[in-house]
């Protein structure tokens, strides 16, 4: 193992190993990631997948905008298919002041170059008769979002950095210890000791709390448990685009899998875990109590037999949004508030650029850097899963 990097990167999962591609991509110089196990094997290759421009605020709507393009690109550039499936989305309204709320992001999102329309449910129910639209005021559709398949992401990026010369890829490597020295760091890690000018604390819900610690620097990170299940098939399946919904104040999104689907639901009432362990353990209770629910909003689901079932820790921010910042000299901090998948190329690029110039693509300062959790909080990404207080 060389032992002496440009910058070292902790985490290998969606945002490290963007990070990582994108400053070798701008020539930076010698890169390490450090990943505990194999790279992907975090939160990203146990995510649902969903991918939206649809965000609910400015640095929302940017990132998951240019990430849609950069899966697409970086496909073209591997010659392999970008894992990336064009479906429409319908984010659903189901109060007065949602409705209202949607309504005010329109224009926002057109002003970032996103296609979004208001849709009430009359046209809902012609469109996509699979929702009971008797429910909902109506929704926002996008017709360019979509989902990726999160194997294939985690494929591709791991694929793209390891054949960049710039970058080492070391898995089942554990960052243990970080260690000021001179102008840069030491870092400690089962695999040895590497010197290094910058680090990159990518280290995900598990990780970028304890990381931030080791240099005394509080990241607001938490994670908590959020639940998947697939069907192995549908009823009435749309014959032609099966596009992505999502029940905001339930907390409950379903999207197409394979010949039947696939459906997501965070518990409002799960509290923060400190363990450092993956929330593996699914909970039944809570899927019996919510499943009337989603029968009620998607009646094709009713019933249908469930081909697998997974709980994982999910990170999250007090607003919802990431953290791009640097909060001591050449020491950076990246986290996703949740939205890894749909965020995490634009992340790595906006990192990328930080790191190398000082400057994140133009994102507004009180929506990306970890100041704003001190002062008055101005802004919040009002488009998210019903995550735990702090
Ligand atoms: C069930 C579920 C569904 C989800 N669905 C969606 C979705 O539909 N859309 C969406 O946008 N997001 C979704 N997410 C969130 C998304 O998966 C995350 O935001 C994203 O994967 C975070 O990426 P990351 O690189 O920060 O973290 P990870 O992928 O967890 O990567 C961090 C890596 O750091 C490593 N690490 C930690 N500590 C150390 C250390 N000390 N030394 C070395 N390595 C270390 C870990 O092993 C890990 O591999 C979902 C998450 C879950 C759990």
């Amino acid at each position: 193992m060389a032992t002496t990097y440009e910058i070292v990167i902790v985490g290998g999962g969606n945002l490290g190993l963007w990070t990582a591609y994108h400053l070798a991509k701008r020539g930076f110089g010698r890169i390490a990631v450090c990943e505990r196990y194999w790279a992907g094997f975090g939160a990203t290759s146990r995510s649902a997948g969903m991918i939206r421009a649809q965000g609910g605020s400015e640095t929302a709507v940017k990132l998951g905008h240019w990430s849609l393009e950069l899966y697409q690109r970086l496909g073209q550039e591997l010659g392999l298919g970008s894992g990336f499936f064009e479906t429409g989305y319908y984010i659903l309204a189901s109060t007065e002041e949602e409705e209202k709320a949607f309504r005010d992001l329109l224009e926002l999102r057109r002003r970032c170059g996103v296609e979004n329309e208001w849709v009430d449910p009359d046209e809902g129910k012609r469109r996509f008769p699979m929702v009971d639209w008797d429910r909902f005021r109506g929704a926002v559709y996008t017709p360019n979002d979509g989902y990726v398949h999160p194997p294939i992401v985690a494929r591709n990026i791991t694929y793209a950095v390891h054949r960049e010369e710039a970058i080492d890829l070391f898995e089942e490597c554990t960052v243990e210890q970080i260690e000021p020295a001179g102008s840069g760091y030491r870092v400690h890690t089962t695999r040895g000791v590497l010197e290094t000018g910058r680090v990159l604390n990518a280290a995900g819900p598990r990780g970028v709390r304890d990381l931030g610690a080791m240099l005394d620097v509080q990241v607001p990170v938490s994670a908590a448990r959020h639940q998947i299940i697939t069907f192995a098939e549908v009823d009435q399946q749309p014959a032609g685009r099966f596009p992505l919904s999502f029940a905001l104040s339930e907390g409950i999104y379903v999207r197409p899998e394979e010949q039947g689907a696939l459906l997501g639901m965070s518990n409002p009432e799960e509290r923060a875990d400190r363990s450092g362990r993956y929330q593996i353990t699914y909970d039944w209770e809570y899927h019996e109590r919510a499943r009337p629910v989603w029968e009620a909003i998607w009646p094709s689901l009713a019933g249908k037999p469930i081909s697998r079932a997974w709980a994982a820790s999910i990170d999250y921010t007090p607003d919802h949004l990431p953290i791009i910042d640097e909060p001591r000299q050449g020491f950076f901090v990246l986290a996703a508030g949740g939205h890894g998948m749909m965020w995490g190329p634009a992340l790595g690029m906006v990192m990328a650029e930080f790191i190398d110039e000082g400057t994140a693509a133009g994102l507004p300062d009180e929506e990306i850097r970890l100041a704003r959790f001190t002062g008055e909080r101005k802004s919040r990404d009002t488009i998210a899963l019903p995550f735990p207080e702090e």
